[in-house]
């Protein structure tokens, strides 16, 4: 894949301006840089299945050092494994298998340990990051599922749990970390950026932010659960698919007697068959409910307009 050297490059490149000057680095290290080093990193995400799992990297880290594993290969901390490509996001790292088991602890080895004392296992546990690996039982011959967490961070959180007094002091322990505040503040700057940027494409085709529009909506979140769809919707498209929609619901004289047919026959069933003869919308559209199948409609709908009917000027 071609454009995956072209990436690879690209990439190479941000990480030799950081290490140009202190100037480039700072640039490189602010909000600025975070965004750059993101856009870098979600193109890979086309290209290279190094970056699946990403969304369960810790929240700490930050887009330079996800995209940093992009650009190598190894274990970074050994030297007998050096083409270990995939990191392990889960742990935000790209370690070996050996490596990796020597930082891990499955949660078999906690089970029956002398912490039981100042706490339980869910309090051992909680919120902490773990990923699933298969193993292999020579004894019962058969697979079983291991929890591994990192074992840093179990012997950070025994530490803690074991001066602990109160129940309530051993649940702040366990709470999630809070996101650092600039990191917060810099997604809710983006948020409003990409509010403005929509707001402003709107305006040029003639329509407005509507708040039932499930689209605009994941638009200005940023499409946190899909990294593809966050790179397939512009502000551009996003105001193009939402004028498509004002057409079909507003103006489309075929689509609302589409619509208008199906409620027409399914009442008639309902007229003529009653109550609880089957699902009537079904047998109508194809779809369980009724809004499903408008839906589908207007998802799969072609035919539109060289030029909106609400911009059009009427004739005097
Ligand atoms: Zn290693």
């Amino acid at each position: 894949d071609k454009r995956k050297v072209v990436y690879k490059r690209r990439l190479d490149t941000l990480f030799a301006m950081r290490g140009t000057n202190k100037q480039l680095c700072r640039v490189m290290s602010s909000d600025f840089g975070e965004e750059i080093f993101q856009l870098a990193f979600e193109n890979f995400c086309e290209v290279s299945d190094a970056t699946h799992g990403i969304d369960d990297a810790p929240p700490t880290m930050l887009w330079r050092h996800k995209a940093f594993f992009l650009t190598g290969l190894g274990c970074q901390t050994c030297d007998a494994h050096p083409t270990t490509r995939k990191p392990n996001w889960v742990f935000g790292v790209r370690m070996c298998k050996d490596c990796l088991q020597k930082h891990t602890v499955i949660h078999q080895e906690l089970q029956d340990e002398s912490w039981t004392k100042w706490a339980t296992y869910e309090e051992l546990t909680k919120g902490l990051p773990h990923d699933e690996v298969q193993g292999w039982s020579k004894f019962f011959k058969s697979a079983y599922t291991m929890i591994r967490y990192w074992r840093q961070s179990v012997k950070n959180r025994k530490a803690l749990l074991r001066h602990a007094k109160t129940p309530s002091e051993r649940e702040r322990i366990c709470a999630p970390p809070a996101a650092k505040q600039d990191k917060q503040l810099l997604e809710k700057k983006a948020r409003e950026k990409r509010k403005e940027a929509l707001k402003a494409e709107l305006d040029l085709i003639g329509c407005e932010l509507r708040a039932d529009s499930k689209l605009s909506e994941l638009f200005i979140e940023g499409f946190p659960k899909s990294l593809r769809e966050r790179k397939k919707w512009t502000a551009k498209k996003v105001a193009e698919r939402m004028a498509q929609m004002k057409y079909l619901h507003e103006y489309c004289r075929e689509f609302k007697a589409t619509v208008q047919g199906w409620r027409r026959e399914i009442n008639d069933m309902f007229d003529h068959y009653g109550h609880g003869y089957g699902n009537y919308t079904y047998e109508v559209t194809g779809f369980y409910s009724l809004g499903a199948a408008v839906r589908d409609l207007a998802d799969t709908w072609t035919r539109f307009p060289k030029q909106w009917p609400w911009l059009v000027q009427p004739a005097t």
